[in-house]
């Protein structure tokens, strides 16, 4: 079975430069993604697992190289579109959740939707699916404050859900959560790319989540080769 990458990464170099010092954060990174496939990305902290996503997900632009995302050329994109992108074709999962401390479980999960203006009945049919999805429907209307890591994860994923994105890229989404609560995370991510259809990216550092992923693509220093099945 053949079928196009649905992300596309070529010749991917990125260097940071902070006052005389480079730091070559990746260099010539090449691989690709395929429908439906759960691909973790796995190295040492500072080996450069936060700029590729950043890079793939058009949080930031690389020194040279290509990033194609759902047909979608990345790396060719003005600021504007790289932010419908984020809104819909690429749902992001921080380390750190990143939701938002006034609002309740329901109202994070659907700030997306507002922004691509989804009519409120809709709105709230799919905030209900979503954190049913997650297991989270009897805490919709608990702040972050009021959950645990684990919630808290569920509900940033439910959230970048909400539009129906073709790709989830996950950043270290278990770093925060004790072993326990990051298997279950990672068990969720799982379920989602089976039933959701969506494609994941995730970086991880923890050896013990990686068998649930389809393909482990090492980065060592910038430099990524696709890992051996365990
Ligand atoms: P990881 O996510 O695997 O921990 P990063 O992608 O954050 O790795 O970092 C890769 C390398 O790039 C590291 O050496 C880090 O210090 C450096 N780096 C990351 N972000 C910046 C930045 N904004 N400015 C300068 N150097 C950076
Ligand atoms: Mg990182």
């Amino acid at each position: 079975m053949s079928s196009e990458p649905l992300v596309l990464v070529e010749g991917l170099r990125k260097v940071y430069r902070t006052g005389p010092r480079e730091v070559v954060a990746l260099r010539d990174v090449s691989f690709s993604v395929f429908p439906g496939e759960l691909v973790a990305v796995r190295g040492r902290s500072g080996s450069g697992k936060t700029t590729l996503l950043n890079q793939i997900g058009g949080l930031d632009r690389p020194d040279a190289g290509r990033v194609v995302v759902s047909g979608h050329e990345v790396t060719a994109m003005p600021d504007e579109a790289l932010l419908e992108l984020r809104r819909d074709v690429v749902g992001f999962v921080f380390q750190s959740f990143g939701l938002i401390p006034v609002l309740s479980a329901a109202e994070n999960v659907g700030v997306p939707m507002r922004l691509v203006r989804m009519p409120v009945d809709e709105r709230e049919e799919r905030i209900r699916l979503l954190l049913a999805l997650v297991g989270l429907e009897q805490h919709a209307n608990q702040r972050p404050y009021e959950l645990s890591g684990g919630q808290r994860q569920r509900v940033a994923i439910a959230r970048s859900l909400a539009n129906r994105p073709r790709l989830l890229v996950a950043d270290e989404p278990t770093g925060q959560l004790d072993s326990q609560s990051g298997r279950q995370i990672m068990e969720l991510l799982r379920a989602l790319v089976r039933s959701e259809g969506v494609t994941a990216l995730v970086a991880t550092h923890d050896p013990s989540l990686l068998t649930l992923a389809d393909r482990v693509l090492e980065i060592s220093d910038g430099a990524v080769r696709e890992a051996a099945l365990t």
